[in-house]
């Protein structure tokens, strides 16, 4: 069956110090049958990864070639050097605000899978086609776009992280009921475009202004494996508390 996953991304948060503290008091929670996942800055993944905590580490972000004249970028050779098991790819901050596109999330979901990294791949609309009630379209084609193309053994090796735009980071959160009826909609967009086995086997986590105070409701909806948490990873106890929702 598939796996409750809990994960924590720390975006442009913290500094060294406070990052590795962060990640000691996350991998002496006490959590059973949840993979707990952090996906810190970059910058300090080396350090983390020579912690040998327990926990997986993950990256926020790659470029998708093996190496090169990319500026700035990191390769997904180099991240799994220092200890990368998990990406994140389709975040709608990097949708937004670095203007990556369905086509080149395509090329990364590639480029990780072909390294043998799990891919966490998010989807979600913004507040203007939830108000138009398009939001399953709009999600569908993300997935249709970005992720379709994969074999179905390729497809196992993903999880999606279901985030409506208007709930990260702004305090408001969908309702289990909203996010149960999205959460399952992909379950059998997944079940027509491969197997109804293959669907149930992938975990689809929520995301968006999810706190120690609506975890329980959100993580007992049936098709809701899990979160992918902003804010809320950024301090252990609260971490603590949503990872222990189940
Ligand atoms: C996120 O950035 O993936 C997220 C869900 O953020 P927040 O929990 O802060 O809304």
């Amino acid at each position: 069956m598939r796996k409750h996953i809990v994960a924590g991304n720390w975006k442009m948060n913290l500094s060294e110090q406070e990052a590795i503290e962060l990640a000691k008091e996350v991998a002496e929670m006490r959590v059973e049958n949840t993979e707990i996942v952090i996906f810190p800055p970059a910058i300090f993944i080396p350090t983390l990864s020579k912690l040998n905590l327990n926990l997986k580490i993950g990256a926020q972000n790659f470029f998708p070639k093996d190496n090169g004249a990319f500026t700035g970028e990191i390769s997904i050779n180099q991240l799994k050097e220092a200890g990368v098991t998990y990406v994140l790819v389709g975040h709608s901050e990097r949708r937004t605000i670095l203007k990556e596109d369905n086509t080149f999330l395509k090329e990364k979901v590639n480029a990780a899978l072909e390294k043998n990294l799990h891919v966490v791949f998010c989807c979600g609309e913004e507040l203007a086609i939830r108000e138009q009630g398009t939001e399953n379209e709009f999600v569908k084609n993300q997935l249709n776009e970005s992720l379709f193309h994969l074999t179905q053994e390729q497809i196992q090796n993903v999880t999606i992280a279901y985030e409506p735009i208007w709930a990260i980071g702004t305090g408001l959160t969908a309702s289990s009921a909203q996010a149960e009826a999205m959460h399952l909609f992909i379950r059998e967009t997944l079940s027509s475009k491969y197997t109804t086995e293959i669907a149930a086997g992938i975990s689809i986590l929520y995301g968006g202004s999810c706190n120690p105070t609506n975890a329980k409701e959100l993580f007992a909806c049936p098709n809701v494996d899990g979160g992918l948490i902003g804010g809320a990873a950024l301090k252990s106890a609260d971490f603590n508390s949503i990872a222990n929702s189940f």
